[in-house]
C-alpha cells in the first residue's frame, strides 16, 4: 500500500516492511508530516544497520527538509545514542530509522521529542492527522531546509554513560566480557564502552549486517547459545547481548546461564536501592514478582504499567522514579536519560558486580528468590477477543488487575496475565508462581477457558 489509512503508529513508532506494506514514498510524506509537527528547530536523524536503512534515512531527511526543517545526520548509531545526542545537542527532536528487534525485512520510524524520549501518544495522533488530512507544510524555495553531518553522536553517548558510573571501580576489576551485538548497531558503541571501562573484550557477531545472519536481531535465552558457549570457553566473567538497535541488553553469568530482563533489571534495582533506599521503581504488569520482593526489602514502591517501553518511560518521568525495566531487557536509568539503553545497563551491571565482589551467579543467587514461569498462546479470531477476555474474567477467582489485559491472582504468589496480542490474532497467557506445578496448572486452566470461549 502506497498510503496506509488509519493508525500509523504502533506500540513503538511506525513499523512496516518497505516495498511490501508501504512503498518508499510513504516515508518521504511521513517525514514531511513529522517536520510539520515539529514546526521549528532542527531535527537529528539516525538509523540502525537494516538494509533499507540508508534509503529510508535519506528519504526522512528529504521529507524534513521539504517541510522546512534543518537536519543533522548521525548515520549508523544505536537508538539510545541518537536519543542522548538529540537532548545533549539541543535538537528540537530526533528520528531513528529502526525496527528494533523485528525480522530483517521490517523497518520503521521512531520519533523523539527534544528530551530524547519518544513523543507521547497524543502527539503521534497529531502527526497521523496531518498525514490523513494532507495538511503537511511544504516549504518554498527560500524556506526549504538543509542537512549536515553530526559525527559526534557516539562519542557524546559514551561520555554520558561513563559519567554515570565509577570507571575507576569497574576498571579495577579487569572484567573479562563477551559482547554480542548480534550484527546490530551496538557493534559501534558497546565494545568501545567495555574497552573504556578497562574490560578484556571478546566480541562476537559484531560486524553490522542488516540481514542479522548470526542469531537474528532479538536476544532471548533461546537465541544466545553462542554467547553462553563463548563465555564458558573463554572463562569470561559475564556475557552481554543487544537487540538490533541496541536499546535492550540481555546478560549471562560466568557459567553461561542467560537471565531474562526482569532478573537483570531487578538485580540492578536492588543495587541502586542499596546505594539509596526508597523511591519509585517502574515496570510493566508482565514482569516477575521478584521486583516486589526486592522493593519491600529496600523500602521502595513499585508502579506497574501497560506493556511497552514508552509507557514505562513516561511513567518514570511523571512519577520521578529512579529506575525502570522490562522483561525483554529494556532498562531505563533516568539519571542518564529516561529511555531504554543497553549501553547504560551494561555499565551499571559492571558497577554492581564490581561493588559486590562476587561472581555474577553468586550475586543473582543472593538477590532474590526463584519463581517459575509458564507461557502459552491461544489463537483467537479478532472478533472474539472481547468475548474471550470476558469469559476469563467471569471464571477468575481471586484478585483481578486490569492495567493491561487481565492479571489474575490465584494465591499470594501465583498470577496469570491474559493479554490479547497487539500484532497477531492470538491471546497470550503468562503465569508465574513459587512452584513449577502451580505455574503449569494455572496456565492449563486459563488456556482451556480461552480455547473454549474462542471456539
Ligand atoms: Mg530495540
Amino acid at each position: 500500500m502506497a498510503s496506509p489509512r488509519g493508525k500509523l503508529f504502533g506500540t513503538n513508532g511506525v513499523r512496516f516492511r518497505p516495498g511490501i506494506d508501504a512503498d518508499l514514498r510513504f516515508v518521504l510524506v511521513l517525514a514531511e508530516c513529522i517536520g510539520t509537527y515539529f514546526s521549528e528547530g532542527d531535527v537529528l536523524v539516525g538509523r540502525d544497520g537494516r538494509l533499507s536503512g540508508e534509503s529510508l534515512s535519506l528519504l526522512t531527511t528529504s521529507g524534513l527538509m521539504s517541510s522546512g526543517r534543518n537536519v543533522g545526520e548521525t548515520g549508523l548509531v544505536p537508538t539510545p545514542a541518537l536519543q542522548f545526542a538529540t537532548r545533549a545537542l539541543g535538537y528540537r527532536g530526533g528520528i531513528m530509522v529502526t525496527a528494533s528487534h523485528n525480522p530483517p525485512e521490517y523497518n520503521g520510524i521512531k520519533v523523539m521529542g527534544h528530551d530524547g524520549v519518544e513523543i507521547p501518544r497524543l502527539d503521534e495522533q497529531k502527526i497521523e492527522h496531518v498525514y490523513h488530512d494532507n495538511s503537511m507544510h511544504r516549504a518554498n524555495w527560500v524556506e526549504v531546509g538543509t542537512s549536515r553531518p553530526e559525527p559526534s553522536t557516539i562519542r557524546l553517548y559514551l561520555q554520558g554513560i561513563l559519567s554515570q558510573v565509577s570507571t575507576k571501580l569497574i576498571s579495577g576489576r579487569r572484567f573479562s566480557v563477551v559482547v554480542d551485538p548480534g550484527n546490530g548497531a551496538q557493534s559501534l558503541a558497546a565494545p568501545a564502552l567495555l574497552d573504556m571501562l578497562g574490560c578484556k573484550v571478546i566480541s562476537i557477531n559484531s560486524v553490522i549486517d542488516g540481514r542479522f545472519p548470526a542469531r537474528g536481531p532479538e536476544p532471548t535465552p533461546a537465541t544466545l547459545g553462542d554467547l553462553s558457549a563463548a563465555v564458558r570457553a573463554s572463562g569470561a566473567d559475564l556475557g552481554v547481548a543487544y537487540d538490533g538497535d541496541g536499546d535492550r541488553a540481555i546478560f549471562c553469568d560466568e557459567t553461561g546461564l542467560v537471565y531474562w530482563g526482569d532478573q537483570s533489571g531487578t538485580l540492578l534495582a536492588d543495587y541502586l536501592l542499596e546505594r539509596r533506599p526508597g523511591g519509585t521503581l517502574v515496570t510493566p504488569v508482565s514482569s516477575s514478582q521478584i521486583v516486589e520482593v526486592v522493593a519491600a526489602k529496600r523500602q521502595a514502591r513499585v508502579i506497574r504499567t501497560r506493556v511497552g517501553s514508552v509507557d514505562v518511560s513516561r511513567t518514570i518521568i511523571e512519577r520521578d522514579a529512579f529506575f525502570g525495566f522490562e522483561e525483554n531487557g529494556g532498562c531505563i536509568y533516568p539519571a542518564h536519560i529516561p529511555v531504554r539503553d543497553g549501553g547504560m545497563a551494561t555499565a551499571l551491571m559492571l558497577e554492581c558486580l564490581a561493588v559486590r565482589g562476587l561472581s555474577f551467579s553468586k550475586v543473582v543467587a543472593g538477590a532474590f528468590p526463584h519463581f517459575y514461569q509458564a507461557k502459552t498462546k491461544v489463537p483467537v479470531d479478532p472478533s472474539k477477543v472481547k468475548m474471550v477476555m470476558k469469559a476469563v474474567e467471569r471464571q477468575a477467582s481471586g484478585k483481578v488487575e486490569k492495567v493491561d489485559g487481565l492479571k489474575v491472582w490465584t494465591d499470594e504468589k501465583t498470577w496469570t496475565l491474559i493479554r490479547p496480542s497487539g500484532t497477531e490474532p492470538i491471546v497470550r497467557i503468562f503465569c508465574e508462581s513459587d512452584t513449577e506445578s502451580k505455574a503449569e496448572a494455572v496456565m492449563r486452566k486459563f488456556s482451556k477457558i480461552a480455547k473454549s470461549a474462542a471456539a
